[in-house]
């Protein structure tokens, strides 16, 4: 049986993100019934230290941050995606969902804009490469907006595989950095052209062989969501059992990082979801 942690700290619901602490007011109550599984934990994400976020953002970055009221609850958003991060490689957990109050993946080297503040993804897998023998990473990001921030951050890394599924198609020379274009002309092949590709670029993350996955996922892609790409509940169950059947194969963890979406209604009905599709072989 899986073992799989649920990061998530109150905070990210009175002290997060404007736009993003309404959506998480049923939490963590919405996750009863899920919670009632024998491997299902239920953890409270950490503060991350100042010098682990320092290893990433320079100093006058983090102090800019530091005076942003909406990014109070960046500290245990960080927190709680390097602890799951970090049990993951240990094999102290085999799946984890990190619940977080501040975005991640738009926060660059020196600056944060639009529901990111700290780059948690990288950050962690900083921190998790120093603590562990992890040094291959695989992200796959199907948040409805661009990585831009990671993407600066990693660079020209040559153990971080980074797959974006957003509006543009490219691929860098090195084939480590790839855009895909998940959004139609059309709105109406929308789920169906999202799981394809989906499906069609995860052999990639096979070849590269990473020592852990992350999905970095959002709602924001949902139907009722501004950002929309047409995607229900049922299509984000079928996203994830894509990306853990993957981890299986590969016998490696898999680490989910919420990103965007804004609706209280959307993130009661898809989270839990994809939680009980963690807890499940
Ligand atoms: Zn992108």
């Amino acid at each position: 049986m899986k073992q799989v942690g649920v990061f998530y700290h109150p905070a990210f619901k009175t002290q997060g993100y404007l736009t993003l602490r309404g959506r998480l007011q049923d939490f963590p109550g919405a996750l009863e019934g899920v919670l009632q599984r024998p491997n299902v934990r239920l953890l409270e994400c950490p503060r991350a230290s100042r010098e682990m976020i320092l290893k990433v953002h320079p100093r006058e970055m983090v102090a800019m941050a530091d005076l942003e009221d909406e990014c109070r609850s960046a500290y245990e958003s960080v927190g709680g995606v390097a602890a799951a991060m970090e049990a993951l490689a240990q094999g102290e957990l085999d799946r984890a969902f990190c619940f977080t109050g501040a975005g991640g993946h738009h926060a660059g080297l020196r600056e944060f804009w639009d529901s990111s503040c700290f780059n948690d993804v990288v950050i962690a897998l900083t921190h998790v490469r120093e603590v562990t023998a992890a040094r291959r990473f695989a992200i796959i990001d199907t948040d409805a907006t661009h990585a831009g921030g990671t993407l600066q951050l990693l660079g020209e890394d040559p153990e971080v595989l980074h797959i974006c599924f957003c509006r543009s198609n490219y691929c860098t020379a090195d084939g480590l950095a790839l855009e895909v274009n998940v959004y139609p002309s059309s709105g109406s092949r929308g789920p169906q052209l999202f799981l394809e590709k989906l499906q069609k670029y995860l052999p990639k993350v096979r070849e590269f062989r990473p020592d852990l996955l992350v999905w970095y996922f959002g709602f924001n892609s949902h139907v009722d969501e501004p950002a929309s790409l047409g995607l229900t509940e049922t299509d984000y169950v079928a996203s994830c059992g894509l990306l853990v059947s993957l981890a299986d194969d590969l016998g490696r963890p898999l680490l989910v990082v919420l990103g965007g979406g804004v609706i209280r209604r959307v993130a009661a009905a898809v989270i839990p979801g994809i939680i009980k599709r963690l807890s499940e072989d």
